[in-house]
């Protein structure tokens, strides 16, 4: 039977990734009902048309006439705006893959869980900011969730989730971004071609910052106390500059069990999309008699304290890691338009934890989307106003 496929940021790199495994598939295999973009009309018509999508959603409307233009004279149904965004989610599919940025992506994501079919998940901010929700979500509506982290991925991959207690710990690996060595002086006048030109994986723009601050990793790690049910305490991350190893689980036995490959991002998508089945990705094979040493560092938390504040902000809980990710989000761009440095990053998402740490303690896990919505917004404005102020 043919799966019928949803990518919801099918123009980002996860998006064409996952793209490209569907195009080497068979029609017969996998076909194609709904893609998004936000603004990048252009290629979302051309995939369109090269997929014969059921429906397009382009979620901001300044480009809207491009698409109707590039679409018209096709059966191709349009939507604009984030509504229509989340109506190509809830379009009967088999399978969806939510790889939009940011926690624009949650309530799209949220509304293919509600179809309760496999759900590939890519966009590790909406677990981030709605972790508890969303896992609730997911086991209501018997929706499968199956990581496309790659570090999430390999866990997934050898984690006995059926004998929980025989778990020791996590260790996700972390490559160490583009400033794994520099020091600290040097991070002071980074720029942001410096940041985006990561040594391993070729990413979008956001992505490619996180892991330059290890802001990713600290996501990671909230995505995997979310995801696998451990507590911080539980999961640890090792830096290991070659991105062979995805990650690891070690049992109480000793045993640690590890999943490997090429750095290439198709491997956890076809895995995903696959699953249960494996489906093949034309991704290099490794050649163990070539590896030149596999290396494993402790990650430097004072010259990154991205990760130590998201760590802190899992440990408290509640809407801690809501307002860690949006001022992130805030303060990322604001590095990407060149309003702030490097390690004003780190610098504004602390200040924004405290001042709302200051106002609400974080109170519990919010219960709904909205409530989660209030303190994204609540916490971007905190962020808006400390780097105009800076
Ligand atoms: P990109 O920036 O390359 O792509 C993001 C996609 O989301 C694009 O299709 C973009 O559309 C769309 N988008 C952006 N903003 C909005 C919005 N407000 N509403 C709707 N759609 C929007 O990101 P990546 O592919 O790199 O990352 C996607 C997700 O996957 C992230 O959460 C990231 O952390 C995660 N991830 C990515 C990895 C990678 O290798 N890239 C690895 C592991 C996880 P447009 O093109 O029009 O801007």
């Amino acid at each position: 039977m043919t799966k019928r496929i949803t990518i919801l940021g099918s123009t980002g790199s996860i998006g064409e990734s996952t793209l490209d495994l569907v195009r080497r598939a068979s029609p017969d295999e996998l076909s194609i009902v709904s893609l998004t973009a936000n603004t990048n009309a252009v290629k979302l018509a051309a995939q369109a048309i090269e997929f014969n999508a059921e429906y397009v959603a382009l979620a901001s409307p300044e480009n809207a006439h491009v698409l109707k233009e590039a679409l018209s004279g096709t059966n191709i149904k349009i939507g604009i705006g984030p509504e229509a965004v989340t109506e190509a989610a809830e379009r009967k599919a088999d399978f969806c893959m939510a790889a939009i940025i940011g926690a624009a992506g949650l309530q799209p994501t949220l509304a293919a869980v509600d179809q309760g079919i496999h759900v590939g998940l890519a966009n590790k901010e909406c677990l981030v900011c709605a972790g508890d929700l969303f896992m609730q979500r997911v086991i209501s509506k018997g929706a499968t969730l199956l990581p496309v982290d790659s570090e999430h991925n390999a866990i997934f991959q050898v984690l006995e989730r059926d004998k929980p207690k025989g778990v020791k710990r996590l260790i996700l690996t972390a490559s160490g971004g583009p400033f794994r060595e520099s020091s600290l002086k040097k991070l002071q006048s980074v720029t942001r071609a410096d940041a985006l030109a990561h040594p391993v994986w070729k990413m979008g723009a956001k992505i490619s910052i996180d892991s330059a601050t290890l802001m990713n990793k600290g996501l990671e790690l909230i995505e995997a106390s979310y995801l696998f049910d451990r507590p911080s305490s539980e999961i640890d991350v090792v830096v290991h500059p070659q991105s062979i190893i995805h990650s690891m689980v070690e049992y109480i036995d000793g045993s640690v069990l590890a999943q490997l490959g090429s750095p290439d991002m198709r491997t956890p998508i076809a895995y995903s999309m696959g699953w249960p089945k494996r489906m093949a990705a034309p991704v290099e094979r490794l050649d163990f008699t070539k590896l030149n040493g596999l290396t494993f560092f402790e990650p430097d938390v004072i010259k990154f304290p991205a990760l130590r504040l998201a760590r802190e902000a899992l440990i408290s809980g509640g809407k801690a890691p809501c307002v860690l990710n949006a001022a992130n989000e805030i303060a990322v761009a604001a590095f990407l338009n060149d309003q702030i440095s490097f390690l004003d990053i780190s610098k504004v998402v602390e200040s924004v934890l405290n001042k709302h740490a200051a106002r609400s303690c974080f109170g519990v896990s919010p219960q709904e989307v909205d409530e989660i919505l209030a303190t994204d917004l609540a916490a971007r404005n905190t962020a808006h106003e400390h780097i105009v102020s800076l």
